[in-house]
């Protein structure tokens, strides 16, 4: 814990700064430096200190990617205010539950939305600025207009400098409190396992929204004075050629496995990176082989979550093993646990992966019921993930708890059976269900993605499975699809699977 008498990230970031020349983000062509960061986070704080923010307050922000939304998140630390990004995909119903929910003193929004969010956020006695995908409106209006000289607002440690709301597949989303030494600790740790350094160049094509591309990319790059080409979206032509003079990708595993579909991804375009990153979601065994074949760089699968910050990595120097997410960061502990009891499980068996460590979050914003239930007594926060740690101390995921298929009493863990199916020729990739069926509880059931190419049916996959599978973790039907409903961070969305396959086993 950072107990001097300025924790706020923001100092930690930037105290101390000498080369404010020094380039940290490029985008669009245009260059921007430390030095130009600082002042304009100077400026937007500010200007939102001027429409009534006060340290301790939320400030909620839906707004596409760009560097002001980046200067944004500054600006609002720097402030000692609560930053709150918002996914852009939540529409104004969505909306409502989060500004209700968190009651921020100002909402920064797409111009296209400003109607809606001033209706909603009058209701909490909100101000709304807007900021649109070029970075204009009125936020940068106001803040264009505004003194770049700002003093940091003192910070201890423990004060939240962020609220992200989980992704809520299942019931209500929750707001993961996050503290400034929550963000700053995880930071400085990645730096130190990833080796970054000022000289590194990161690829961030991720949204600022999310935990992935706000925390782990934006901040480790600003902590380790490196810069990062920010771009709007992804794509993958763009990418492959801006890797001859970029140093690291940090991606989900759908951009590997786009990547690995253009043929320009080869040894000698990648030969300029040092790092590939995955993570929030699971990167195939076979992307992963299949990534190392082409280009020779072995991906570095890592583990977290929007509560916890980043929990495990693949390590830098040794062996990043397909399908395990690596080793617990130092500074945190991993365990699993019997998801009954609580009680710690031998290695290599299958339980709840549960976390400790100064990554971990405060709670969630005004659920003390919620939080309460996903701590054990011992400090120690229940992911919600069913994994093992094996002989070698690697953590692997299994899936998620509530995907969890129980058939005839039986647990049957869905990444068992996918990754058998997903090892047989023609199977591009699977999601493994459980679907309501009268004798069994539930069915398992597979949903497959399949090459085009294959004559591969439901009778020829059974039969592959047979003898491979223990008989209670046999699909009850094998089900072929286009493609896999996933969420923006490249998460298979298991519950509209789920849904649509509700009616399956009733005759
Ligand atoms: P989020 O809070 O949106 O970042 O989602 C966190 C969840 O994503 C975790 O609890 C895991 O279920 C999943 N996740 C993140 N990284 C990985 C990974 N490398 N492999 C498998 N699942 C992952």
């Amino acid at each position: 814990m950072n107990t001097s008498a300025n924790a706020n990230l923001f100092s930690r970031l930037f105290d101390g700064l000498t080369d404010l020349g020094k380039l940290a983000i490029e985008t669009d062509g245009r260059r921007i430096s430390y030095g130009d960061l600082i002042a304009q986070s100077g400026q937007m704080a500010n200007f939102i200190v001027s429409r009534g923010v006060k340290p301790g307050d939320r400030v909620a922000a839906q707004t596409e990617k760009s560097v002001p939304a980046l200067v944004l998140y500054l600006a609002c630390v720097r402030a000692g205010a609560v930053y709150l990004p918002l996914n852009t995909a939540y529409t104004l119903n969505e909306l409502e539950y989060f500004i209700g929910d968190a009651e921020p003193s100002l909402v920064v929004c797409d111009p296209s939305k400003a109607d809606g969010i001033d209706k909603i956020a009058a209701k909490v006695n909100a101000k709304v600025e807007t900021l649109d995908a070029n970075g204009r409106g009125s936020l940068m209006d106001g803040a264009e207009k505004a003194p770049a000289e700002f003093a940091t607002v003192p910070r201890t440690g423990e004060d939240l400098a962020a609220i992200l709301y989980t992704s809520g597949t299942t019931g209500r989303s929750k707001g993961a409190m996050l503290s400034h030494d929550n963000l700053a600790s995880n930071s400085l740790t990645l730096i130190d396992v990833w080796r970054f350094t000022d000289q590194d160049v990161l690829i961030h094509a991720l949204p600022i929204y999310h935990t992935h591309g706000l925390f782990v990319a934006s901040n480790v790059t600003l902590f380790s004075r490196a810069s990062m080409i920010f771009l709007n979206k992804f794509d993958a032509d763009q990418i492959i050629k801006l890797m001859a003079r970029a140093t690291v990708l940090m991606g989900v595993p759908t951009f590997y496995t786009r990547l690995l579909q253009n043929p320009a991804l080869t040894r000698e375009a990648t030969s300029h990176m040092r790092l590939f990153i995955s993570g929030s979601a699971p990167l195939l065994a076979d992307t992963h082989r299949e990534w190392s074949a082409r280009t020779g760089h072995a991906v570095l699968e890592r583990y977290g979550m929007t509560e916890t910050n980043m929990n495990t990595s693949n390590p830098y120097e040794g062996d990043r093993v397909p399908g395990a997410v690596g080793f617990p960061l130092p500074g945190v502990s991993t365990r699993v646990t019997d998801p009954e009891t609580g009680k710690e499980l031998p290695r290599e068996t299958i339980g709840m992966i549960e976390v400790k460590g100064p990554n971990v979050f405060k709670g969630y914003w005004r659920m003390p019921e919620k939080t309460k239930a996903e701590f054990r007594e011992d400090g120690f926060f229940i992911t919600g993930d069913l994994g093992k740690i094996d002989e070698r101390g690697y953590v692997h995921i299994l899936g998620r708890g509530k995907d969890l298929v129980i058939s005839g009493g039986f647990n049957v863990y869905p990444k068992e059976v996918e990754s058998e199916i997903d090892a047989m020729p023609g199977v591009i990739e699977s999601a493994v269900i459980g679907v309501p069926h009268a004798d069994f509880g539930e069915g398992v059931t597979a949903v497959i993605v399949k090459d085009k190419n294959t004559a591969l049916d439901e009778a020829t996959v059974l039969h592959a499975l047979e003898g491979r599978l223990a008989k209670f973790k046999m699909p009850k039907r094998v089900l072929f699809v286009d493609d896999l409903p996933r969420n923006t961070m490249g998460k298979v969305q298991k519950n509209i699977l789920r849904d649509s396959y509700a009616g399956l086993y009733k005759s």
